[in-house]
């Protein structure tokens, strides 16, 4: 179990602390509104009303005890900025800054946060993915062109081998579980049937994966 302040108790940050307490976490919640801070005491672990663009009110809440800091103040940019700048200064363990647009991430990114993050475009990309793939349940980014996808297998593809669902892509993707009710079959041999309902981990390039699609749907 580990600590987190949460400092914004906008939609998104009132959503990542839900999660995190779901998750076993302890979370400490920071807005100046007294009525949001309020509103949220019983499901945080703590809340607290302080306008977090003042210093000296930040340091006096102990916030190097926390494993990690979101920032999730949303449209005042200053405000975010000048509290990103104090808690540099106050040396948290883990911060995580919501930027709302290019220029506060480029500001974000010279104060030396690492954690920058872009709900809503990276929402919006999901989501256009997903429209546009609808058999990928989810997909993560691993880096250097790859991807993890996640797809759930339609009637039409039940009883067949990995080697004829894959084809000639067999050996330019990585399949790395099927997920069959409660069971897990993980790096599964080419000779392996698929059923329908099936879900299947598939790692590859875009490329690859994008080429796939048709065989999927
Ligand atoms: P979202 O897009 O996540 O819904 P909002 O702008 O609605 O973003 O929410 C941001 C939250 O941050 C609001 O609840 C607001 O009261 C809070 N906030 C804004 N400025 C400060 C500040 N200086 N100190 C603490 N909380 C702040």
């Amino acid at each position: 179990m580990a600590h987190f302040t949460v400092i914004g108790l906008g939609r998104f940050g009132i959503t990542a602390s839900l999660e995190l307490i779901h998750l076993g976490h302890t979370v400490t919640g920071i807005d100046s509104s007294e009525k949001l801070a309020e509103h949220y005491a019983d499901e945080l672990t703590h809340t607290v009303i302080c306008d977090a663009t003042d210093e000296r009110a930040l340091k006096e809440l102990n916030l190097t005890q926390s494993d990690g800091v979101l920032v999730a103040i949303g449209e005042d940019m200053q405000a975010s900025l000048l509290t990103t700048l104090h808690l540099k200064n106050i040396g948290v363990k883990q911060l995580w800054v919501k930027a709302n647009n290019k220029a506060h991430h480029s500001i974000l990114a010279k104060l030396g946060v690492s954690r920058i993050v872009h709900p809503e475009e990276e929402m919006g990309v999901r989501v256009a993915q997903a429209l546009n793939y609808p058999m990928v349940n989810d997909y993560i980014s691993i880096g250097h062109g790859y991807y993890v996808v996640e797809i759930k297998l339609i009637d039409d593809l039940d009883n067949i081998t990995l080697r004829k669902l894959l084809g000639d892509k067999i050996h330019a993707v990585e399949t790395l579980l099927v997920k069959r009710a409660h069971e897990l079959y993980s790096k599964p041999h080419e000779a392996f049937k698929v059923r329908a309902g099936d879900s299947l981990l598939l790692c590859g390039t875009r490329a690859v994966l994008k080429s796939l699609a048709p065989r999927l749907v």
